[in-house]
């Protein structure tokens, strides 16, 4: 079967003609949902996160609130979609999922307006910021510990009509609930966080923003299962397996 966009439409599919960073027009929604398979709804050129944004995860990890947003990056290679296994690396012992609300950049973009964020923004959909918090603490600094593959976890779509500042983000580990927060307990909101971001460096349509995970981030085990719900967008559930290709 071959890789489609499509548009989603209570539980049925449509197919849409090109994508939708370009003109595009949407078939009839008349697959069911039960019978596709959801890839990682974007294949970003870069996925910027966003460390401590919320004031009692940062407090969890004994760390301060930053007065400036505390940006690191994902590699694209990270990626995974909707029922993807999260492969636990031989290298780390404490593998921690971090839920997230990604936004989903659908315009090029550089010194990005607060009044025209809009614009910008294709939409929003649930990221896991899987990271190896044995290694984040001993190297000092984090790419390693937020870079192996499978540590991004996408999906389950890109929601386009939805208003970020009050939604409820959950995470449930193997059905017990692990983390509750709503997004306007946000040390620097999802506009703030656009703004500051593209003063850095340009955003290229289908990039990803991870706007950092509340409280509650704990350890992924093999067999585990780690699903997050974000209200307004839907579920995101990811299996936990070792990577074994890597041990001979
Ligand atoms: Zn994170």
């Amino acid at each position: 079967m071959k890789a489609q966009w499509g548009w989603v439409h209570e539980n049925y599919v449509g197919i849409l003609t090109g994508s939708p960073f370009e003109p595009y027009q949407r078939t009839e929604a008349n697959i069911p949902l039960k019978k596709i398979e959801l890839l990682a709804p974007v294949k970003p050129t870069k996925i910027i996160a966003v460390g401590r944004n919320y004031p009692e995860h940062a407090q969890e990890q004994q760390a301060e609130i930053p007065d400036r947003p505390l940006l690191f990056l994902k590699p694209p290679s990270s990626v995974i979609g909707p029922g993807e296994t999260i492969l636990l690396p031989p290298q780390s012992n404490q593998v921690e999922y971090e839920a997230e609300l990604a936004v989903v950049i659908g315009k090029r973009g550089r010194w990005i307006d607060i009044n025209k964020i809009d614009e910008y923004i294709l939409g929003y959909c649930i990221a896991n910021d899987v990271t190896a918090r044995d290694i984040q603490n001993s190297d000092g600094q984090w790419t390693r510990a937020k870079g192996f593959d499978t540590f991004c976890p996408l999906g389950p779509w890109i929601e386009t009509n939805l208003d970020p500042s009050d939604i409820l983000i959950t995470s449930r580990l193997n059905d017990q609930i692990r983390q509750m927060t709503s997004t306007r307990e946000m040390v620097f909101n999802i506009p703030q966080l656009v703004v500051y971001i593209s003063s850095i460096m340009t955003l290229e349509p289908g990039d990803v923003i991870l706007s950092g995970t509340p409280a509650g981030v704990g350890g992924l085990g093999p067999g585990d299962t780690i699903l997050i719900s974000i209200e307004g967008i839907g579920e995101l559930a990811n299996g936990v397996a070792e990577d074994s290709r890597l041990r001979v």
